[in-house]
């Protein structure tokens, strides 16, 4: 009896809150970006702008056209460029390329409630983020300002560009090569599965420059800032994937595709590790984002749960469906927790790598497991695309397909899987 009342405390909570709890007091202390400032659940008044800024956003203008979006494919340019004018997108962006310089905690809760509404739309905002991180991370003064800042004067897309063929998890598999010729890099080598690969204005682009099958990793690579209308360039049709069908993934080809010297981030041979480095920061919005689509499996399901009735009673009541809403709920709050704990180590200034890691599997796996279910409690309606839950069980199956190389890097391996 006593699990059966704590199941129902749990849905009280969720149905009678509606999207979640959250005191309405002013925040006690400012704990992002003071380590030491002690232990709080508490956001600052301005994270909990973002958040209701980016929430009314994905409840009013994403949720309304997701399906729409997801049963055409097209590119969802006009919520992007809506995304911009809110200043929900390139957040990471610093305040000296005239950026909002916000910290991973920050866009995090901002990639949370844009999920909420479309993980789609919001992969394709976030594939800005992966490709801009290397520059942020390693960029010089003169690069940041050039590629970065000409983000912030009008919507525009990157996109990472590390994924080949024949190699994905294993980084340091990838054939491209740049060789240099004076005082530029001559590029050939063909990239595959690049978010944003066909909208991206420039792209970081990450070869091998030595040669050497023998030359250690941390060594052989090189990351470029590569402008996409560079001649050369082949981008590849638009992928039709299982879910997440708005955003952009395409294959590309580079054909003899000269980079100045001076889009080499920091030095020849550094590459590696910047193409890495750029995961402590864009693992936990990955994170954020499959805990958002977790969230709204949860409430999709807990509403149908409250209205569809069987055998006399609204199935909540039955407790096999009620002790189902209890674990979903249990998941999203666990892992919410995790991609938090990731993002305010890299927010201090501390590696998170391990941390980082872990949210992004879990999350993962949570985001499949609630979708799952939540198809499981709308019966045969669950399978119907009427109805908003397969769509959140196509779409949440991606943040699983790179899991096992995460778990990897948990264990202390390398293993790019974003
Ligand atoms: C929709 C989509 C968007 C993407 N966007 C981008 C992008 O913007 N930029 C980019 O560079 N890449 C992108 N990728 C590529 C993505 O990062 C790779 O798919 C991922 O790294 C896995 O590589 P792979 O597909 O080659 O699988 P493989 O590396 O061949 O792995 C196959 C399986 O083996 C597992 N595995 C691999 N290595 C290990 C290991 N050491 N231990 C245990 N298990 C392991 C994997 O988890 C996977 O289950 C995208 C992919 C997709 C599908």
């Amino acid at each position: 009896m006593s699990a059966l009342r704590a199941t129902r405390q749990i849905l009280q909570t969720i149905a009678g809150h509606g999207w979640r709890s959250h005191s309405s007091k002013p925040a006690q202390s400012a704990h992002i970006g003071k380590p030491g400032a002690g232990f709080s659940f508490e956001l600052t008044d301005e994270q909990k702008e973002f958040q209701a800024t980016a929430r009314k956003f994905a409840l009013e203008e994403i949720i309304p056209v997701a399906a729409q979006y997801d049963r055409t494919g097209e590119y969802p340019l006009p919520l992007i460029k809506r995304a911009w004018e809110l200043g929900l997108i390139n957040s990471h962006i610093p305040e000296s390329c005239g950026g909002l310089g916000l910290g991973s905690f920050e866009a995090c809760l901002i990639t949370e409630e844009l999920a909420y509404g479309c993980t789609g739309v919001q992969t394709a905002i976030e594939a800005n983020s992966l490709g801009q991180m290397p520059v942020i991370i390693a960029g010089n003064e003169q690069q940041q300002k050039k590629y970065l800042g000409r983000m912030t004067e009008e919507p525009m897309m990157c996109a990472y560009c590390v994924t080949e063929p024949g190699a994905g998890s294993d980084v340091a598999g990838i054939k491209t090569k740049a060789e240099k010729k004076g005082d530029e890099y001559v590029i050939n080598g063909q990239k595959m599965w690049i978010t944003n690969g066909g909208k991206a204005n420039w792209y970081f682009l990450l070869a091998r420059t030595n040669p050497d099958p023998k030359a250690p990793a941390s060594k052989a690579f090189t990351g470029f800032i590569v402008e996409a209308d560079s001649p050369g360039i082949q981008v590849g049709r638009k992928e039709i994937n299982m879910g997440q069908r708005c955003s952009d993934t395409r294959g590309i080809v580079f054909e003899d595709v000269r980079v100045p010297k001076e889009n080499v981030l920091i030095a020849e041979g550094a590459g590696f590790k910047i193409a890495m480095g750029a995961f402590d920061k864009t693992r936990p919005p990955v994170a954020a984002g499959a805990v958002g689509l977790a969230k709204r499996a949860l409430d999709e399901a807990t509403k149908y749960a409250l209205e569809r009735k069987t055998f006399g009673k609204p199935i909540v009541e039955h407790q096999a469906v009620s002790f189902l809403l209890a674990e979903m709920a249990m998941k999203v709050e666990l892992a919410r927790m995790a991609y938090q704990r990731a993002a305010w180590e890299v927010d201090v200034g501390r590696k998170n790598t391990f941390y980082a890691s872990i949210a992004k599997a879990f999350a993962g796996d949570i985001a499949n497991q609630v979708a799952t279910d939540a198809v499981q409690i709308f019966g045969g309606n669950g399978f119907n695309t009427e109805y908003p839950v397969e769509k959140l069980m196509r779409d949440a199956k991606i943040y699983q397909q790179t899991n096992r190389g995460v778990m990897q890097t948990v264990s202390g391996g390398k293993c790019k899987d974003t």
